[in-house]
């Protein structure tokens, strides 16, 4: 066998297993056994660039960055579906069909999937683009980040038509969510809130590299197209199945509203054992000829209804109200409810997310409250029963003082949450503040995790993360659940963190307001710690996209005495501070202020790298034309409506050398 066809047979066989796992659910070999033939591809791969393949399962691990998603205009519009909440909505609809079909009319009932909706283009049997649904006319071209969802199938098996639109749900299932959420509590970070909106702001992240590490699914439930010789909707789920796509197989044929209603009655209960969130059922007219003839409305399809499920609601007592402290100071109420069952869980607390809920509600310990559960995995407290409240009942008093350090609160203007201001002296915003540092997207330090880190400062072996630094083997092997080689680990982590970019760095100092993108671009802007500690609030606004907000945050951290000495503390022991020399050399500010739009192919760099090199030097890249646009790269084939826009608003149009030369 030579080393194409070798590629080919592992290909084949990585996309099997990958099916086998994800679409299927019954993976056929071990997780350890597809790592092994993933590497020996990848390896393969690399010797062999000339064997490259856009679709071959090494590309599911990402890595393409997106700085700007495209608008694209979908093919076939995206409409969204008319609700309906009774069984009397339900006839009606039915009673609108049949007067403008002639005779029977037979259902197709699908569960309706809690996600972000997607639009899959196939173009002879490989994914050509994946588009978000947007405004229903255009959406944002996620097709780097959609390639890294295992269960969307790369290439496509059977007798497929030559291209066509699939539609479908990007979903997070329960399992996934929880577990990503363990490890953002774990790293002291704020969980996210539900898995349809981390889902659909998934789709956006810029790194693809980080959607792959996202455990999400895509379930498909439309094909939308020219002569693809489909007769029922029915049928069209069964083919894409075939072509192997994930298609839930709860789909049900139905020949009246009460063969639906008994669709909807069963889901409504078993709904709760599906792995992933939905939030109602979908009915739509299964003859394609007769939906063709029904039409749309202006908004949705007159073929199909959507029937939503209510959120599931229970009262329960309220015993007590606690309140946490997370690493920004920030004070959480928590209500303690006595345990309830709600959805097919047990339900013990509720999050009251602030004074001003507390008030709104009057919400008071002692009450019995209504908790619902919609697309929140924490449940919430939507309203007191008066009727049930205790005659000697109070009002209740928010905390004045932080239930951990004692310190007094503070709230700011304008600001939901109460803070507690003792930055230096308050042990949970110490340990959450390493916690943030260690994280994987700030230092990244293998060998220590969030507990230990609590364990670390509760042993007072540290108490800010310029001592994680000179912590010795002899402290450590003695905590807890600490051996000799978890030790080295640990130590060897933090001394190679040492080499961790400037950029993270920045980040990892946890500077209130100071996310990654921030962290980066002020460290692009400043080049090191020392420019930056000087700059005044004036100064900082001017870089783009930093508001007063985060720039008043900045110089609030510099200006303490403690962060200086730390910083001190961290430069002694050789951390990062300031841009590499081989970084400096590829960065400059020379584009700053300008907007560029590329369009077209080139010849000397990639897309891609263009956009970098754009960004890399302090310039904007936009999608479309505007009066802001300072000049267009043109390349080949430009779009001739870019050209024409580009001329009427006098835009200078360059080519990529041009570009070279401006940067040089
Ligand atoms: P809405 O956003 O409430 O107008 O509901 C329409 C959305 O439901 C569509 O855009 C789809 O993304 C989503 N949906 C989920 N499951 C289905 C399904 N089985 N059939 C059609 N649409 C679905
Ligand atoms: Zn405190």
């Amino acid at each position: 066998m030579d080393i194409q066809q070798q590629i080919t047979k592992l290909r084949d066989e990585l996309n099997e297993h990958n099916y086998n796992y994800y679409v299927l659910d019954q993976p056929t070999v071990s997780d350890y056994d597809f790592d092994m033939k993933l590497k020996e591809l990848q390896t393969l791969e690399d010797a062999h660039p000339e064997f490259a393949d856009a679709f071959s399962p090494t590309q599911r691990v990402g890595g393409a960055i997106t700085k700007n998603f495209e608008t694209v205009v979908h093919d076939y519009r995206m409409y969204s579906l008319d609700n309906s909440y009774s069984k009397e909505d339900l006839l009606d609809w039915e009673t609108r069909v049949k007067k403008m079909i002639d005779g029977e009319v037979q259902y197709v009932c699908e569960l309706k999937y809690d996600g972000a909706s997607i639009s899959l283009t196939y173009e002879n049997g490989t994914l050509l683009k994946a588009i978000t649904r947007g405004d229903g006319v255009q959406g944002d071209d996620v097709t780097a980040n959609i390639k890294t969802i295992r269960s969307v199938p790369l290439r496509l098996k059977g007798d497929y038509p030559p291209r066509f639109d699939i539609r479908g749900e990007i979903v997070l299932p329960f399992e996934g969510f929880m577990k990503m959420n363990e490890e953002r509590i774990e790293m002291g970070e704020e969980p996210y809130r539900n898995p349809r909106n981390t889902a659909s702001g998934s789709l956006k992240l810029q790194d693809s590299a980080e959607v792959a590490r996202r455990p999400l699914e895509c379930l498909l439930y439309n094909i939308t197209g020219n002569n693809l010789n489909l007769s029922t909707q029915f049928e069209s789920l069964e083919k894409a199945r075939a072509w192997g796509f994930k298609v839930p197989d709860a789909a049900t044929l139905a020949n009246s509203t009460s063969e639906v209603l008994e669709f909807i009655d069963y889901w409504n209960v078993h709904r709760h054992d599906l792995p992933y969130e939905t939030d109602g059922v979908v009915v739509k007219v299964n003859d394609l000829h007769q939906q063709e003839e029904l039409g749309y409305t202006s908004k949705s399809p007159r073929w199909a209804i959507a029937y939503k499920f209510k959120a599931e609601q229970v009262s329960t007592l309220l015993n007590e109200i606690t309140y946490q402290v997370g690493r920004t100071g920030a004070i959480t109420p928590v209500a303690n409810l006595e345990p309830v069952e709600l959805a097919g869980t047990t339900v013990k607390r509720a999050s009251l997310h602030n004074a001003d809920q507390i008030e709104k509600l009057d919400i008071r310990e002692g009450d019995t409250v209504f908790v619902e559960k919609g697309g929140e995995i924490i449940p919430k407290i939507i309203a007191v029963d008066l009727s049930k409240r205790p005659a000697d009942s109070q009002p209740t008093h928010y905390i004045k003082h932080c239930p951990e350090c004692g310190t007094e609160l503070v709230r700011t203007e304008g600001e939901a949450q109460h803070y507690c201001p003792n930055y230096n002296g308050c042990q949970p915003q110490i340990i959450g503040r390493i916690q943030h540092f260690i994280s994987r997207k700030a230092m990244d330090i293998e060998g220590l995790g969030g507990e230990t880190v609590a364990l670390l400062v509760k042993e007072n072996l540290i108490s800010d993360y310029s001592d994680l630094y000179t912590l010795k083997k002899e402290e450590v092997i003695n905590l807890e659940r600490m051996a000799e080689k978890s030790t080295d680990n640990l130590i060897n982590g933090i001394e190679v963190s040492k080499k961790v970019p400037f950029e993270r760095v920045l980040f990892a100092l946890g500077i209130r307001f100071v996310g990654e993108t921030v962290a980066r671009k002020l460290a692009t802007h400043y080049k090191s710690i020392d420019k930056l500690a000087l700059a005044t609030t004036m100064d900082l606004v001017t870089v783009d996209e930093i508001g007063t907000r985060i720039a008043e945050s900045v110089v609030a951290f510099f200006k303490s005495e403690e962060n200086q000495n730390m910083i001190d503390r961290l430069k002694n022991h050789g951390v990062q501070l300031e841009i590499s020399a081989e970084k400096l050399a590829n960065q400059t500010n020379k584009l700053d202020g300008s907007t560029f739009v590329v369009s077209g192919v080139f010849e000397s760099v990639s897309r891609d790298e263009l956009k970098k090199m754009i960004t890399d030097n302090g310039g904007k890249v936009s999608s479309s034309i505007s009066k802001k646009t300072s000049y267009v790269i043109a390349g080949n084939n430009m779009g001739p409506s870019k050209r024409t826009k580009a001329e009427q608003l006098e835009i200078p149009i360059i080519t990529e050398y041009d570009f070279k030369t401006l940067l040089s």
